[in-house]
């Protein structure tokens, strides 16, 4: 990697489109791309330690299942998909990253129903994500609060929700209700929204896995539910079974975790991310969640530094 300061080195990002490494500002996909046009497109969301991503085969089968179920054949091997991440990250000069790879369908004018043989658009993009906070800045601003909404998590049986497509419009409608005007423009009234589905029992955040800790049991919404089999969700359960944590997976209530005695959250950005307060209410600390993310640490640093 360079020595170079960043401000000696060339500004503009580049990303990766259709197997060329082009400048951000010429990155770009047509108006009739069906991941523009109706979000038919997957995607995975990944980090890199020290230029290596983390829990790449994971990401991998993730992102192969969801274009088994979208009927995507976009034709590339893993390793080809890793290799284009990689260049990616090479010609940004990046070790510790934040990387979204894309695969849309690709350009099919007229028709909703997919046709065969459309070439899909595959996009990697990359931007600096400081590992632990570099000079005090974090990837995440504090704990979280967390803040139940009324938009209803998509039923699998509408949307799988082990399919990471483009279409985020449920988080997206669930993260509006968290607007309000404030004096000096927007503010939000949680940092993240908690869904729940046709029964009101728990699933997920817009962006993240929720878990919780009762009498030093960990809690969290299990994959029958429409819940993303997240990546970081995976390790922490099975780091916690590594510990000897007793570990559930169930249905739960707002309550649940109201009355929990710890709360966090989890995704691949914010790695495990502490949550202060339920609707308003505030959560008291407790012993289980600095241990896992603890052993988290220790994980990456045993693995990748
Ligand atoms: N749930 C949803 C809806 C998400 O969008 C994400 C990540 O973006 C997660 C959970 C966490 O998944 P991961 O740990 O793989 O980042």
């Amino acid at each position: 990697m360079s020595d170079e300061p960043p401000s000696e080195r060339d500004a503009e990002p580049r990303f990766h489109v259709d197997g060329a490494v082009v400048p951000a500002s010429e990155a770009t996909v047509s108006v009739r791309d069906r991941g523009f046009r109706y979000g038919d497109a997957a995607f995975e969301t990944l980090r890199t330690y020290a230029g290596d991503v983390f829990e790449w085969a994971a990401h991998a089968d993730r992102l192969r299942a969801t274009c088994d179920l979208l009927s995507i054949d976009h034709g590339l091997s893993d390793s080809e998909l890793r290799r284009r991440i990689d260049e990616t990250l090479v010609a940004n000069d990046l070790d510790d990253a934040y990387v979204r790879l894309s695969i849309s369908r690709g350009v099919q004018p007229g028709k909703l129903t997919p046709q065969p043989d459309v070439t899909p658009t595959v996009v990697v993009e990359v931007d600096a994500l400081p590992r632990g906070g570099l000079e005090g800045e974090s990837v995440w601003d504090g704990p979280a609060t967390l803040q139940t909404v009324k938009t209803q998590r998509v039923p699998d049986r509408a949307i799988p929700a082990r399919a990471k497509t483009h279409n985020y419009l449920n988080g997206i409608l669930a993260r509006l209700e968290l607007r309000i005007d404030g004096p000096d423009g927007p503010e939000t009234t949680a940092d993240e929204a908690l869904l729940l589905d046709a029964d009101g029992a728990v699933t997920e955040g817009a962006t993240s896995n929720v878990f919780f800790v009762d009498d030093r049991a960990l809690h969290t919404p299990s994959l029958d539910g429409p819940v993303l089999p997240g990546i970081t969700r995976s390790v922490v359960l099975d780091l916690a079974r590594e510990e000897r944590i007793p570990v559930n997976e169930g249905r739960y209530t707002p309550d649940d975790l109201r009355s929990a005695d710890e709360v966090f959250l989890t995704n691949t950005t914010w790695e495990l991310r502490p949550v202060s307060k339920v609707d308003g209410i505030e959560v008291g600390g407790g012993p289980v969640t600095p241990l896992l993310s603890k052993l988290f640490d220790a994980r990456v640093e045993g693995e990748y530094y």
